[in-house]
């Protein structure tokens, strides 16, 4: 679209919202996705859906919404997603291109202001996260002066809009606490950060003042659970706490923490249970945990035991309970020398086959993922298999891809010149991912005449 044609599409759309009561409790959502990948716009607030939009033939939606409970929402146009602070009254129009989609998000109409500002918050961060990291390497009262100036920076920002556009209270403290937990979270992370980058062996022990804004932490803020920096900076100062309580009153030593993964990861269980009382945040931390444990560690099933008993005596009603539970009968089924389960997938010629069947037939295979909408990634992966291909000769690698649509799949083998008989596809990756413990798309499965030697390997680290 032009930007004459985009200009009137938003006058008209202010003009026709401009004319509602100011107190209208409805909200009004709508935009325009410029080169789109799914045809519809969902909006969310948590994980609940609150309503979805087909794009019309000029690939814009609109959404009215009655009622609207004040908050931070999220909307998602796969496989992306961003966030949407919505008031009653509000009348949000988008615009975004999925080739660059945070980049080119721009939001106009009433409720801008507050969009704007913590989309921009969010892109800064991003490109600040490598600045704050590389401060870790000064000393705990340098590092501190130097966040705190970052930090001071995006509150003169806001304190600028505030003056500017009439925010209202809940959306200034949404903000405020927006700046401060992402700072919050480098602090937390300096000491082990510092570890790194200054080469030293050991954890700094940092004073009261150094934390001196943990006095200020609230646990429960219902409304930010789903706020990335809020919950990165729970699971970050958890792991803080975690480590800093085992080093003062369990195994000590810095090796033995991070070792003995089973003890670490209940001993935060118990942090968590002890310290936060909200249901939903709750819930998410102790998720979180397990599914960091269940899928990273590797544990022994004995272990793993333990760790899931823990986890039911602390949480036995928590709403991801189901997922948890698949994720644990994955991890049992992935033990070495068991059949590869019998998840189903198409092959090119649409057929449904077993993986276990699949992996039946190799003496040798090595099974790796791959997904459509992440283009870099599969670039890399298809080099790398390519090199391996001709280093290991007597492994067969077989390519799994994850909900990429059929046409669009088989364009994409025959294009990059990949074997068709080697090549699979489901268009159920969530059951995939619990049922082979997928943590991340470098993942291998190996398997000898169908059994599983190693469901764990890394494409670019295990041969
Ligand atoms: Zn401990």
């Amino acid at each position: 679209m032009n930007k004459p044609l985009l200009y009137v599409f938003i006058l008209a759309f202010v003009v026709s919202c401009g004319t509602e009561a100011k107190k209208s409790p409805n909200v009004f959502f709508a935009g325009e996705i410029i080169n789109p990948t799914s045809e519809y716009v969902v909006l969310y607030k948590d994980e609940i859906v609150i309503d979805s939009a087909k794009l019309n033939q000029d690939n814009k939606f609109s959404m009215q919404l009655e009622s609207v409970v004040e908050g931070l929402y999220h909307f998602n146009h796969q496989p992306e997603l961003q966030y949407v602070y919505l008031e009653q009254g509000d009348s949000i129009m988008i615009r975004l291109n999925t080739e660059d989609f945070d980049e080119s998000l721009i939001f106009s109409g009433r409720g801008k202001e507050i969009n704007n500002f913590l989309l921009e918050l969010f892109l800064s961060t991003e490109e600040e996260i490598p600045i704050a990291y590389s401060y870790s390497r000064l000393n705990p009262d340098e590092f501190a002066n130097k966040i705190d100036s970052l930090r001071q920076l995006k509150v003169s920002i806001l304190n600028v809009l505030q003056k500017e556009a009439k925010l209202s209270e809940s959306a200034i403290s949404m903000a405020q606490a927006s700046i401060d937990y992402n700072y919050y979270n480098y602090k937390e992370n300096y000491p082990f950060w510092h570890r790194h980058t200054s080469g030293s062996k050991t954890i700094p022990k940092l004073d009261d003042n150094f934390y001196s804004y943990r006095k200020n932490i609230d646990y429960n803020i219902d409304d930010l659970t789903y706020h990335r920096y809020y919950y990165n900076f729970l699971k970050t100062h958890f792991d803080n706490l975690t480590y800093m309580g085992c080093a003062s009153n369990c195994n000590g030593e810095h090796i033995q923490i991070i070792e003995d993964k089973l003890h670490f990861n209940q001993h935060k269980l118990k942090l968590i249970d002890s310290l936060v009382n909200s249901k939903k945040i709750r819930d998410n931390l102790f998720r979180s945990v397990a599914l960091y444990y269940l899928i990273n560690v590797h544990d022994t099933e004995n272990n793993i035991e333990e760790f899931i008993s823990d986890f039911h005596k602390y949480s036995s009603n928590n709403k991801h309970i189901a997922e948890i539970e698949a994720v644990y009968e994955g991890v049992k089924n992935m033990q070495p020398n068991k059949k590869l389960p019998p998840v189903l997938v198409y092959d090119n010629g649409e057929n449904k086959v077993s993986l276990q069947d699949i992996a039946a037939k190799e003496e040798n295979a090595v099974f790796y993922f791959w997904s459509a909408t992440q283009k870099g990634h599969f670039e890399n992966i298809i080099q790398r298999v390519n090199e391996l291909q001709k280093q290991k000769p007597e492994y067969t690698f077989i390519g799994i891809n994850c909900n990429t649509e059929m046409m669009r799949w088989q364009s994409m083998l025959i294009t990059n010149n990949l074997d068709l008989d080697y090549q699979y596809r489901t268009d159920d990756f969530e059951n995939l991912k619990y049922t082979l413990v997928i943590g991340g798309l470098n993942k291998g499965i190996i398997t000898k005449n169908g059994l599983i030697v190693d469901a764990y390997a890394d494409l670019y680290r295990s041969f």
